[in-house]
Parts: structure tokens; C-alpha cells; sequence
């Protein structure tokens, strides 16, 4: 064919539309957005034509067709939707990090109609954005003052701009870390106008390291935790307590990043991670964390301090820009009155997964194992769950998984994300690791009907042992 007629014979959009693996795809997409899909696909293949006489030589439209359905696959894969987590990492920065408590889930949706956010209706006058959660943030952590902004991450930028832009603020060589998602510390520093000082060596950094790295440029001491790597060996560091008792003049901060913000103490789970009562209790000025890990609320970065500081920081021009909106501010507030309350080990989905028992796990995988059809290829194994987030690197929570051995394990686990309640897993050595800490009494039963239906769709590998040499 030359040119022209592969012109004159491409499908109309029309055509294509009417074809029936396409008008299925309407089971889950707006016709608007398939037609959209299908005049891409037109106008590439005409491009294609234009470009290159032999392209497209036979009718394009299988291959009109085929892309099309490839693009609302991918766009199915991306839209927001509950993914059952069952990878054993509780704070799955990949699944969104904490999962929040009903009650929280309440307040956000009473919180998303009208709202009394900035409205005290006792007095009927205005009230500042966030007060009361602020009162039961400091109320908790024992602090003088609060502040929340939209991360941790935020809290940083706000910190070192707001009290230290132009000047200096000293940190050890040993905690200059790079959080994730390319926010690195020497770049923050660099962005919010701060002079980086580094102190002491990788492994070892002394408090006269510290201190003789105050000058009249020192703003602050910044103390950031390694959230997502180990150092172990030949290793030492001041604690919060010895940096808040060093040499320094009043107007130099002491700013303790804790990342995860523990409330409790998990040396009973055998976690050690920083707390936030310490480093209040230690005196440090200024410390922050994430509303979304180990606090177990909504994406948030807290910070809570002194009130000289706190002021300082809520005074800041950049303070606007980072504030959170109602939803944020309904969901930490119940989160905090859950804390509060001394609940948070049943309350807060979070906690509750950390803290429980291996034993009821290997309960919850035999009473998942009563579900399945086909048990054949299906162990009950001990497993390693990871807490995640960048909280507590190096420590794995002891757990139960179900292993599902004889079928490509990668085929399995596609299907089981794609079925109609989407399910992620593990895959570890040739098999598909189903780990229960992170799964819900109430989840066992989609958990179940996607198992079930991944072993009936997905072909079982050949059995190694009789197939021929
Ligand atoms: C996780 C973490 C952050 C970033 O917190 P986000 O809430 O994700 O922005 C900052 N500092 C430390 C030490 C962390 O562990």
C-alpha cells in the first residue's frame, strides 16, 4: 500500500469506539476518556505513517485496539484505591504509611463539610486555625508550644529558615542523611539559605566536637535521626541529654529531628527508637516528627518545644505556605485525644499491628488458610515484618506468613494486585510471601476471595521433579 492509501485506510475514532473489547473498557472508564485514549492512538499511528512508508502494514486497528486497552490498565494500576498491605511493612511509605483509626477517619469526614476551623462557637468569634489541637499536643508531649505543617520534611525547611537563614547551624558528619524521595540534607540546608557545619566523623562525633564549632554565626544544633540506616561498630554520639547540657550561648537552638516521633516506649517489642517525651523531658528547644508513622495519624510534620521558639516559627512568612488543611487538622486531633486517652496501643492501627503477638499472627494465617480452595501449594511459615518508614532500621518484628510455592511467583502477585480488591505482597525466593501483620481481622475475606482467584487464573509452574531431563 503506499502512503496514502495506509492514510485513507485508518479507522475513524467512531469505528474503533464501536469495537467490542473497547466499549467493555467502559465498564471502568468515562467514554470521554476512552475516546481520548483512542485518538492518541489514531493520531500516532498517522504520525507513524507520515514518518516511515512501511509502517503499519497491515490495518492498524488490533494495534489501535491493543494500546488502548493497555492504557486503561496502567491507568487503572495508578488510581487511588484500599490496597490490602500484605507485606508485612507497617509504615509502607509505598501504601500511604500509617493507615489512620476510625475515629480519625470520622473527624476527617465530619471535617469535610462546613467547619468551625477557625471559628470558637462559644464565643462566636474567630479562633486561630488548629489551637486545641495545639493545647493537646503540648498537653502530650509536655512541651510548652506546638506547630503542625504538611510533613516532616516541611517542619525542617521551616525550622533552619526560620531561625537560622543566613547564619549557621552545626550537625555531625554521622547524621547527614538522605530521607527518601531525594530530600537530602545538605541540599535542604542549601535551599533555606543555612550554612551547613559539619562536625566530628562518620562513626564518631564528640560533644567538643560540637562545641568547638560554636561561633557568633551559630544559629542552632541540629540532632537528626538516622531513620533508615544502621551504624553499628566503632560508633559514638552525644545523646539529646548531653547535647542540651553543652556549652553554648542561649540564643543558639537545640533542634532534635526524631523522624517516627515514638510516644511510647517499644523496648518491650523489642523496638528502640527514639521518644518524644525524651527529648522534650532532655530540654531540647525545638522537636519534630511525622504525623504518619509511629504517631499513627495523617501526613503531618509536628513540631513542639519552647514557646519562644515555636513562636518564632509560627510568626515565620513561610508558615502560611506549609499550613494543613481541615481534614489534616480533624484527623491529628483525634489521633492526639486517642494518645491521650492512653489507647493508642488498640486504638491506632499502627500500633496495634507492631505490638502484636507472633502467636495470634499464626492464628490469623490458619484461619486465612481455612478460606482457600486449594491449600496444595500453600505453607504457613514463620516471617520477618519490617516496621518501615524509616522508623527502626536493622529490627524486624518476628511474624507468620502464608507461602504460596509452585506457581511464577511474579504472575501471582501481578494478579493478585490487579483483582478486585488489590492485594500486595512479598516475593522472596520463588515464592509469594502473604504476610499477616498488616492485615485486618476483616480483610481475611477479600484477602481469601484474591488468593483463591490468583490460583485459579494463574498456570502452576511444571513440576521440577518429573519433567524431563
Ligand atoms: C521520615 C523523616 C523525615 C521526613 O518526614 P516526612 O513526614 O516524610 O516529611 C525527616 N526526618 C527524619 C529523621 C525522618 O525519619
Amino acid at each position: 500500500m503506499t502512503k496514502a492509501e495506509k492514510l485513507r485506510a485508518l479507522p475513524s475514532v467512531d469505528i474503533i469506539l464501536r469495537d467490542e473489547d473497547v466499549v467493555a473498557l467502559q465498564e471502568h472508564n468515562s467514554l470521554a476518556q476512552i475516546t481520548n485514549w483512542v485518538r492518541a492512538a489514531v493520531q500516532h499511528c498517522r504520525e507513524q505513517i507520515l514518518h516511515n512508508p512501511d509502517a503499519f502494514d497491515a490495518n492498524p486497528t488490533r494495534w489501535i485496539t491493543d494500546y488502548v486497552t493497555r492504557q486503561s490498565k496502567a491507568d487503572l494500576g495508578q488510581r487511588l484505591q484500599p490496597v490490602i498491605n500484605a507485606t508485612g511493612v507497617v509504615l509502607h511509605t509505598n501504601l500511604g504509611r500509617s493507615p489512620m483509626s476510625d475515629a480519625a477517619i470520622d473527624a476527617a469526614k465530619r471535617a469535610s463539610h462546613y467547619t468551625n476551623v477557625e471559628l470558637n462557637l462559644d464565643s462566636g468569634r474567630r479562633s486561630k486555625r488548629g489551637e486545641r489541637l495545639m493545647e493537646l499536643l503540648a498537653q502530650l508531649t509536655r512541651a510548652e508550644d506546638a506547630l503542625v505543617v504538611n510533613n516532616c520534611a516541611a517542619a525542617t525547611v521551616l525550622v533552619l529558615q526560620a531561625i537560622a537563614a543566613g547564619r549557621e547551624v552545626i550537625v555531625s558528619r554521622g547524621q547527614l542523611v538522605e530521607i527518601g524521595g531525594g530530600f537530602r540534607l545538605p541540599d535542604v540546608f542549601r535551599a533555606a539559605g543555612v550554612t551547613l557545619r559539619e562536625v566530628g566523623t562518620t562513626n564518631r562525633t564528640y560533644l567538643q566536637d560540637y562545641e568547638a564549632a560554636v561561633n557568633e554565626e551559630t544559629a542552632a544544633v541540629i540532632r537528626v535521626h538516622r531513620s533508615n540506616f544502621h551504624l553499628s561498630g566503632f560508633v559514638t554520639e552525644p545523646t539529646i541529654d548531653e547535647l542540651v547540657q553543652m556549652q553554648r550561648p542561649d540564643s543558639v537552638a537545640m533542634i532534635d529531628d526524631l523522624g517516627s516521633g515514638a510516644m511510647l516506649d517499644l523496648a518491650p517489642y523489642g523496638l528502640q527508637e527514639p521518644n518524644v517525651l525524651n527529648s522534650i523531658r532532655a530540654g531540647a528547644d525545638i522537636s519534630l516528627f511525622s504525623g504518619d508513622k509511629l504517631f499513627g495519624g495523617p501526613q503531618a510534620g509536628i513540631l513542639v518545644g519552647k514557646k519562644t521558639w515555636i513562636e518564632k516559627l509560627r510568626r515565620s512568612p513561610i508558615m502560611r505556605a506549609m499550613r494543613v488543611d481541615k481534614l489534616t487538622l480533624a484527623a491529628l486531633e483525634a489521633t492526639t485525644e486517642i494518645h491521650l486517652a492512653g489507647n493508642a496501643l488498640t486504638e491506632l492501627p499502627t500500633l496495634r499491628m507492631i505490638t502484636t503477638s507472633a502467636d495470634s499472627i499464626r492464628q490469623r494465617c490458619e484461619s486465612l488458610l481455612k478460606r482457600i480452595e486449594q491449600t496444595d501449594s500453600i505453607t504457613v511459615v514463620p516471617s520477618e515484618s519490617q516496621v518501615g518508614g524509616g522508623s527502626i532500621p536493622g529490627s524486624s518484628l518476628p511474624s507468620y506468613a502464608l507461602r504460596i510455592a509452585g506457581y511464577p511467583p511474579h504472575h501471582l502477585a501481578h494478579h493478585m494486585r490487579e483483582g478486585s480488591v488489590a492485594i500486595q505482597t512479598r516475593v522472596s525466593e520463588e515464592a509469594v510471601i502473604i504476610d499477616l501483620r498488616t492485615v485486618a481481622e476483616d480483610q481475611l475475606t477479600d484477602l481469601a476471595d484474591g488468593i483463591n482467584s490468583a490460583i485459579r487464573h494463574v498456570h502452576p509452574l511444571a513440576n521440577t521433579e518429573t519433567a524431563p531431563e
